[in-house]
């Protein structure tokens, strides 16, 4: 639950914050939007392969007097931060948000490929330790309004499918926002016979994922950063909705509006649509 009390920037201490994968791509821009701002106060970036080199200095910031370490449990427990970024990979982050919440450290997690499973067995150590946490498999605000508008949409259009594009570095297909946006469609869509019952594959894939009765399909290239289309199809029209992330810059808000919140969270919540107001 959200306390109703707000922080004010003025009189409150900077939210101290660690990032595990602070070299990676998304880690850089965390890092860079900590130090940037003054309600935050970054106090350690985790990368195995940079350990006690200044972290601006890696990331083309300049030194910041802020050292990597190799060890997030060191890093927990030394630095004690309110609140640990994870934007790392999928075989290590459930571990990294376990770790933070048995030392009481509050996640918020953008590392997608977490299992419908590892998310219950999260919010269950989450609330056995009333720690709050954050994960949310997309923080661009842009994005989590397609998803929003998605689900509305279904209740209308049943007949859906959905098409991500991602860089071609990306280790999990579907993409995590994909899985959510089917989740939050399914919620809200009658169940429909999609397609043609007796329809047949003769290229194994060529239709796609299937998930909660329709289909997602992944897209891997060079050039692309983050995007995705939801197409609805009725008699004699189509709706689509399209989001487009076209520099990791446009996760940093999401990623803002996490780290306040989940200050004021005894609980996990997963989505960042649970964050905004209507
Ligand atoms: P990246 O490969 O650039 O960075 C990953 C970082 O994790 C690197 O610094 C790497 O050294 C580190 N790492 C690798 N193995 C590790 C391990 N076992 N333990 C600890 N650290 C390890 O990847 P990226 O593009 O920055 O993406 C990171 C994650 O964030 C991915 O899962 C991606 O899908 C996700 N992502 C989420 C959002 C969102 O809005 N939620 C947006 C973009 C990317």
């Amino acid at each position: 639950m959200f306390r109703l009390h707000s922080r004010n920037a003025s009189t409150v201490k900077p939210i101290r914050v660690a990032v595990a994968g602070a070299n990676g791509r998304m880690g850089r821009e965390v890092v860079k939007m900590l130090v940037e701002d003054e309600a935050f106060s970054f106090v350690r970036g985790v990368s195995r392969s940079q350990a006690g080199n200044d972290v601006g200095e890696t990331i083309g910031l300049g030194p910041i007097g802020v050292t990597f370490s190799d060890s997030l449990e060191t890093a927990l427990l030394e630095d004690r931060p309110d609140v640990l970024v994870d934007f790392t990979v999928p075989e290590a982050v459930k571990r990294h948000t376990e770790m933070a919440l048995e030392l009481g450290v509050r996640p918020v997690v953008g590392t997608t490929g977490l299992t419908e499973q590892d998310l219950t067995e999260l919010a269950r150590l989450s609330e056995e330790h009333r720690v709050g946490a954050v994960i949310a498999p997309n923080f661009a605000l842009g994005a989590v309004l397609m998803m929003m508008f998605a689900a509305r949409a279904a209740k209308y259009f049943p007949h859906v499918e959905i098409i991500e594009m991602h860089h071609d570095q990306k280790l999990d297909a579907p993409s995590g926002t994909a899985l959510k946006t089917a989740e939050m469609i399914a919620q809200n869509r009658d169940e429909v016979q999609q397609g043609h019952p007796g329809e047949k594959e003769t290229l194994e894939g060529a239709r796609g994922g299937y998930r909660y009765g329709f289909r997602i399909h992944s897209i891997r290239l060079p050039g692309l950063v983050a995007h995705q289309e939801v197409i609805f199809g009725g008699p004699g029209q189509t709706f689509t909705l399209r989001h487009d992330s076209i520099h990791r810059e446009s996760f940093m808000p999401g990623v803002k509006l996490a780290i306040q919140k989940v200050m004021e969270l005894d609980h996990l919540v997963y989505g960042l649509e649970h964050l905004l107001k209507e």
